[in-house]
């Protein structure tokens, strides 16, 4: 449906009403119970397991996911993300106690993790269901109330996740506004207490933006260029294998997929070799007749993608087959390309995997540090002094060794980018942690009162110095 100024204006009249509706709601203070919040949780559980047909049906329509790597990359990541908050909930918000100085006696101190209010969720296309429901599992857990904005461009996602929110919860605890960027728009225009955005580096310094001109507090998890080096001294058929899982998996739609190869000279042909020997052996001599392959996720993707191929029709030395009826564009791997290059210079978000030569580390370590600190970084090596150095001399803001994407799949380890990639990290308690303010309360008792502090000062400096010394 075409978007007429009545219309808008009418969306955002029903945006401003709900972010009322759940600003009063979290003033009743109906959040602050961590029974409610766990029971909450356990609603939202119950209904993913009695929808999960249709989820994954969902995932096919929007991007022909395999019902496999729709469990795997999406569906089981939640089950497993709420399985541990449900159980982890009530010691992640006990107050944490801490130190007090003697200076204070008598008192106690603690960090009393606290809701931030009603927060925002905008999330991206390329997982719709986990990028989704990932933040609001730590939103809830915290005990805030949330507004979620899907993508657009998973259409079919999106309805299902509007039918589990807006069917089941009241609107003035969660609501997910479907819609494209005047919904947004509408909804960052409104004050929230946090913003959870996920999406690319350019709509997330709007979101920045936006939020600065109400101080609100933002979490960004942005794109970039993350790289992959393949040292000499490594085990080719694993790396070979896990690299081609990691790039192609999702149709090399996923933020943290190895963007290019930086490889030693010594190993390159190996390399190559292994790297098309997989890409066979997983998805067939015709990647387009696999049922494991998924699609592009749209036409202006798809066009974005095919230009680069088309551009280096030269350098395409495996696969380059693409087909616009069906969004299929194939495993693709390019070679001797230059590092000025569009495909080297964009964030490539697609199934084309460029492959650069070094001769020494440090020429891989110039490049990736003349570039803006990636999302992730990969490294293939049985060299631990180079692995070493790769790790001090680098910024990233995930890093896996000997395989790629597997940092995400930890939640004891934050998830989240660095500089240009993003802005703080999330998964499991680092989730509730980020969607809670950390109040700091120092509690004192009425059974001591030390005469020195107050005015008319009878004390110099000299001796404050030594209280301050010895009891501070
Ligand atoms: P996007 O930034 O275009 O869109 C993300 C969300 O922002 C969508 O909900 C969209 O409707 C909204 N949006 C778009 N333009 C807007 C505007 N001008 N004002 C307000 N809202 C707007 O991103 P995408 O194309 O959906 O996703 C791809 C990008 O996301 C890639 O760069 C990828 O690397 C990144 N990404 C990052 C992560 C991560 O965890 N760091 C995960 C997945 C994707």
């Amino acid at each position: 449906m075409e978007a007429t100024t009545e219309t808008i204006e009418s969306r955002t009249e029903d945006i401003k009403n709900l972010i009322e509706k759940q600003r009063t709601f979290f003033a009743s203070n109906v959040t602050k119970s961590v029974e409610f919040r766990k029971k909450q949780l356990i609603k939202l559980k119950e209904l993913i397991e009695q929808y999960e047909e249709e989820i994954v049906d969902a995932l096919y329509q929007d991007l022909r996911k395999h019902e496999f790597e729709a469990f795997a990359t999406e569906i089981g990541i939640i089950m497993v993300e709420l399985d541990k908050t449900i159980s982890k909930i009530n010691k992640w918000s006990t107050p944490r106690k801490v130190s007090t100085p003697l200076f204070h006696f008598k008192a106690n101190s603690y960090i009393k993790p606290e809701p931030y209010g009603n927060t925002l969720i905008i999330s991206p296309w390329n997982y719709p269901f986990q990028l989704l429901f990932a933040p609001l599992i730590g939103a809830m857990a915290a005990g805030n109330t949330a507004i979620l904005k899907p993508s657009e461009y998973a259409p079919a996602t999106s309805k299902i996740a509007a039918k589990i929110i807006n069917d089941h919860f009241d609107p003035a605890y969660l609501a997910l506004v479907e819609g494209g960027i005047p919904e947004s728009q509408a909804l960052l225009a409104e004050k929230f207490d946090y913003i959870f955005f996920t999406g690319g580096t350019s709509v997330g310094k709007i979101i920045y933006q936006a939020a600065a001109k109400h101080l609100t507090p933002v979490t960004l998890e942005l794109g970039g260029k993350s790289p992959c080096i393949i040292d000499k001294d490594t085990h080719l058929n694993y790396t070979a294998k896990r690299i081609v899982w990691g790039k192609f998996v999702n149709a090399g739609q996923t933020c943290i997929a190895p963007d290019y190869i930086l490889v030693d000279r010594n190993v390159k042909d190996q390399v190559i070799d292994k790297l098309k020997e997989y890409i066979t052996k997983f998805y067939g001599e015709d990647a387009q007749a696999s049922d494991s392959y998924p699609r592009i996720i749209n036409h202006r993707h798809f066009d974005r993608l095919n230009g680069y191929i088309q551009a280096e029709q030269d350098h395409v030395i495996f696969g380059g087959k693409t087909d616009r009826d069906d969004k299929f564009i194939g495993p693709t791997l390019l070679e001797g390309i230059g590092l000025d290059v569009p495909v080297m210079k964009e964030e490539i978000f697609g199934p084309i995997l460029p492959i650069i030569v070094y001769d020494n580390i440090e020429e891989a370590i110039d490049l990736i540090k003349s570039r803006s600190k990636p999302l992730a970084l990969y490294m293939f090596s049985k060299n631990n002094a180079k692995i070493k150095k790769v790790l001090s001399e680098t910024s990233a803001g995930g890093v896996t060794i000997n395989d790629t994407l597997m940092h995400i799949a930890n939640p004891a380890l934050p998830f989240g980018g660095v500089g240009d990639s993003g802005i703080g990290g999330y998964h499991g308690q680092h989730s509730f942690d980020l969607f809670s303010h950390h109040k700091s309360v120092l509690h004192r008792s009425f059974l001591i009162e030390e005469p020195i502090r107050y005015a008319p000062y009878k004390l110099g400096r000299k001796w404050l110095k030594k209280i301050m010394d010895w009891a501070l």
